[in-house]
């Protein structure tokens, strides 16, 4: 069997100063609501849940503010250990990691923060920052992708690029809005680059 080669965990890379973009969790990566569904109906097979349009989770589970019973210990653990991620995204973060410095920034209270450093594990999100924090706003980055209305206000009241992950309980948000992680870098690109990229197309025409 070949040595295992420490030297190599010691070797520095060059520096590279990619941009930096802060990435949500819940409602953009990891898909809280299904999971959320998916551990009810193990309590509940015969409820029918409504789709879900707000933040207000007793609006559409039959059992009302008793669904909070689903977010304290024995429950949310499953909840947010168990959870998918959205079809695509974490391939679209994998696929950007070259080009942009991934930052996971998403809001949790101490009750989830073990599960939900465990997910990022679980998934190898390809990240080498996670803040837990509720002032996203504070954090360095040129873009932020949420799904929550007032983490994007607050962050493009810094006069910094607030991106909207498409969800029914976002619809009031009027600034830019992608339906997917990929479209999100894709934005981000147009949004660095597309005044040089007009400018290049400007002198192949004259
Ligand atoms: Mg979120």
């Amino acid at each position: 069997m070949a040595k295992p080669h420490k030297d190599r965990l010691d070797i520095k890379p060059p520096r590279e100063k990619k941009p930096r973009v802060l990435i949500d969790l819940d409602g953009v990566v990891r898909d809280f609501v299904g999971s959320l569904i998916r551990v009810y109906k193990k309590v509940y097979p015969e409820h029918d849940i409504l789709p879900v349009q707000s933040r207000e989770l007793e609006k559409y589970f039959p059992i009302g503010e008793k669904v909070y019973q689903f977010m304290a210990p024995g429950y949310i653990e499953d909840i947010m250990e168990g959870a998918e991620p959205y079809p695509g995204a974490v391939e679209a973060l994998n696929r950007w990691e070259n080009d942009f410095e991934i930052v996971v920034v998403t809001a949790q209270p101490a009750i989830t923060r073990a599960s939900t450093y465990l997910w990022i594990g679980k998934h190898r999100i390809p990240t080498n920052e996670v803040h837990i924090s509720y002032y996203k706003y504070e954090i360095d980055g040129i873009a932020l992708l949420d799904d929550f209305v007032d983490n994007l206000e607050e962050f493009a009241a810094t006069g910094r690029l607030a991106v909207c992950l498409d969800q029914p309980w976002n619809q009031r948000w009027k600034g830019p809005r992608v339906k997917s992680v990929d479209e999100f870098f894709r934005l981000v690109l147009e949004h660095l680059y597309g005044d040089q990229r007009d400018r290049e197309r400007v002198g192949d025409l004259a």
